[in-house]
């Protein structure tokens, strides 16, 4: 990790899905940078362990319950944040699901339902929420992968969601100008619990570093270090943007 600076200090930043992997290391980054970070998972037990691990190192952090397809907990995350740090300044959309590896001619409606629902729609309900409280200067950031531009076997359908994700950057960025800047992060492959159906399989996961310019997976770190520049003023003129974040591995020109 480069050396942290502080451009955080008095924001106040949500992070969804954020008691573990990508999502928790930018609430990490974003409160080491100063900020206070709301994080939130479906379970109680994550929420609290998450709490725990950011306050040990100073971190001013808010934890509660939101399954981000549950209306009310996504509610509650908008009004306890604004009860207790009275604003909200950057809101980073991390759930995703990725629920089958079938080929998607093969993917069942419910299925195709869900990953609509989980990786898009509870964004944009999220968003709608969020967004008559985000005043000038305020930042969204969304949580895409390399796989919308490659949308790979076993990760198909996921990553036409992820694609699709690229274009609701674009569109909300010109909605929600000129106050709220609206960016993406395409990771590429992190060894976290989501992707370890894929990185704890020696013969993937060392493909897979081949694949990357390199030769190495992500970290937690590099997708926070990317986040946290995105929902920063140091990207004050950058907004309708989806910064790759995969060592070099193919998506576009
Ligand atoms: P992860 O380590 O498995 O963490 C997922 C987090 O989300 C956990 O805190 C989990 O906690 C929470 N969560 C899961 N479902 C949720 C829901 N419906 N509502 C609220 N919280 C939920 O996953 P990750 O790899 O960091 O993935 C985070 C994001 O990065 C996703 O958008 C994913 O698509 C994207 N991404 C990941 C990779 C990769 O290689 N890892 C690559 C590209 C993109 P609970 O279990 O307590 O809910």
């Amino acid at each position: 990790m480069g050396k942290i600076g502080k451009r955080f200090e008095g924001k106040v930043a949500i992070v969804t899905a954020s008691t573990q992997g990508i999502g928790f290391g930018i609430a990490e980054r974003l409160g080491l940078e100063g900020a206070a970070v709301v994080i939130s998972s479906r379970r109680q037990k994550n929420v609290d362990e998450a709490v725990e691990k950011l306050k040990a190192k100073g971190i001013e952090a808010l934890g509660l319950v939101c399954h981000v397809s549950n209306a009310q907990q996504r509610k509650d995350l908008i009004k306890k944040t604004l009860e207790k740090y009275g604003k909200i300044d950057v809101l980073v959309c991390n759930a995703a699901a990725n629920p089958t590896v079938n080929g998607i001619l093969e993917t069942k409606e419910s299925v195709l339902d869900k990953l609509w629902e989980i990786n898009i729609k509870t964004s944009v309900l999220l968003l709608q929420e969020v967004a008559p409280h985000l005043k000038k200067g305020s930042s969204v950031v969304f949580v895409s992968s390399i796989a919308a531009y490659q949308p790979s076997q076993g990760l198909a359908m996921y990553g036409v969601t992820k694609t699709a994700l690229l274009g609701l950057t674009k569109a909300l960025a010109a909605e929600m100008a000129p106050d709220t800047r609206v960016n993406c992060v395409a990771p590429g492959f992190v060894p976290t619990h989501f992707a370890s159906f894929l990185t704890k399989n020696e013969g993937i996961r060392k493909s897979l570093e081949e694949k990357s310019l390199l030769n190495r997976l992500g970290t937690t770190q590099d997708m926070a270090a990317a986040a946290a520049y995105l929902a920063s003023d140091d990207a004050s003129y950058v907004t309708g943007e989806t910064l790759v974040v995969a060592g070099g591995m193919p998506s576009r020109l």
